[in-house]
């Protein structure tokens, strides 16, 4: 198990002014914080960064709300990361995640759910890279 996953603090939280909060309660849980920036996405940045849910119906309207405002991409450390990460967010749908949850707590609706979390080792080491180039993990990962 791998020990690191890519959190994303997506435009509805930044929005909202939750950036702290969501924050809080990542480090809270264990989790180390080894890159983070706030960055705006275009269309092909987060059009790309979603390519696997290319079919699925939402995909535009997801790829419209990933544009809509800043967000904060941050790469994560904790033991078994990818698994303790979306334990700590909950469902997709926050009418369905777990109480004390992020998403419970802060978001308001399946499609703007205030974060992301990889659901692969795999994906994450491709997630990071999508955010942050060789030279600032090198700087963070040592
Ligand atoms: P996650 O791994 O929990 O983020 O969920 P998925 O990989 O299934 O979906 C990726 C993201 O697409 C979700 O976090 C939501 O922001 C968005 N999404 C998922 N389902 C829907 C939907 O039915 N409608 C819309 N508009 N967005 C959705």
């Amino acid at each position: 198990m791998g020990n690191r996953t890519l959190a994303i603090i997506k435009p509805d939280a930044v929005k909202n002014n939750l950036i702290g909060q969501i924050i809080k309660e990542i480090t809270s849980a264990g989790f180390k914080i080894k890159a983070m920036k706030m960055v705006r996405l275009n269309k092909d940045s987060a059009g790309g960064f979603y390519e696997v849910h290319k079919e699925r119906p939402f995909y535009n309207s997801l790829v419209e709300f990933m544009t809509s405002g800043p967000c904060v991409p941050i790469a994560l450390e904790k033991d078994n990361a990818v698994a303790e990460f979306r334990k700590l967010i909950g469902a997709t749908d926050p009418a369905e995640a777990a109480e004390g949850t992020i998403r419970k707590m802060f978001a308001q609706s399946k499609s703007e759910n205030v974060v992301h979390g990889s659901d692969s080792d795999e994906n994450a080491a491709i997630e990071i890279s999508h955010f942050f180039s060789r030279k600032e993990l090198l700087e963070n990962y040592q």
